[in-house]
């Protein structure tokens, strides 16, 4: 295991709400990750660097070791499981809920109901608890259409203001889960670097509690 402490996130909205976290931990970035092609952003300390990837792929580098540590939505470590990963700290960014909707005019549905979604566990895990059959259909994204087009009777999203699904003639139904980033870290990389994750640990959990 190399000395330089990696950190995975994501572009956009979790980069900028981790980036106060980061800097309360004195580590900042020399790259502008929305200015820079670059994957891996050097920050001030030579030994900490930041990678930059899908958020769904978060969970995947820091279960493998390729970053020791990572940001990702509740919602994607649901969905992706969480194994060899530990999930320290919530850092209470980028709030939202995890929803099942269908149209403000719902007919009754014929035969096994149809969910579209990109979170295909954990959505049969959530009708699978409530001894719902259904059909689960993955889709990558705009997930609201499903059910305007006939794809779908439901759909399995993150909901936030619900303007979009109300924009589309849909309605929250059931409330899956309350949703936030987390700090994960490699479980290798929790004992092999104890010391530095631990500190970056406390720093973060600090700014979040500030
Ligand atoms: P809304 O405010 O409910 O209209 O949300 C707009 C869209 O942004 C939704 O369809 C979600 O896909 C997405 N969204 C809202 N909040 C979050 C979040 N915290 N994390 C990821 N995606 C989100």
């Amino acid at each position: 295991m190399s000395d330089t402490l990696t950190i995975a996130l994501s572009k956009g909205r979790i980069f900028k709400e981790t980036l106060p976290l980061l800097a309360h931990a004195d580590i900042y970035p020399i790259d502008d990750p929305d200015k820079s092609r670059k994957l891996i952003l050097d920050t001030n300390h030579d030994n900490i660097k930041l990678v930059i990837i899908r958020a769904t792929d978060v969970p995947t580098y820091v279960q493998y070791g390729a970053a020791d540590v990572g940001v990702a939505g509740k919602d994607v470590l649901m969905e992706h499981g969480g194994e060899g990963l530990y999930e320290p700290l919530d850092l209470k960014i980028a709030k939202c809920r995890l929803m099942t909707a269908g149209p403000v005019d719902d007919q009754p549905i014929k035969g096994r109901l149809r969910v579209a979604t990109k979170f295909v566990n954990t959505a049969k895990r959530f009708y699978a608890e409530k001894g719902i059959q259904v059909e689960v259909i993955k889709l990558y994204g705009s997930m609201e259409l499903a059910p305007l087009v006939g794809l779908a009777d439901r759909i399995v999203d993150v909901v936030d203001t619900g303007n979009t699904l109300k924009a589309n003639g849909l309605t929250p139904l059931e409330h899956i889960a309350d949703i936030s980033s987390r700090l994960v870290v490699n479980k290798a990389a929790m004992k092999m670097k104890h010391h530095r994750v631990k500190q970056l640990i406390e720093r973060i959990a600090e700014a979040v509690n500030s």
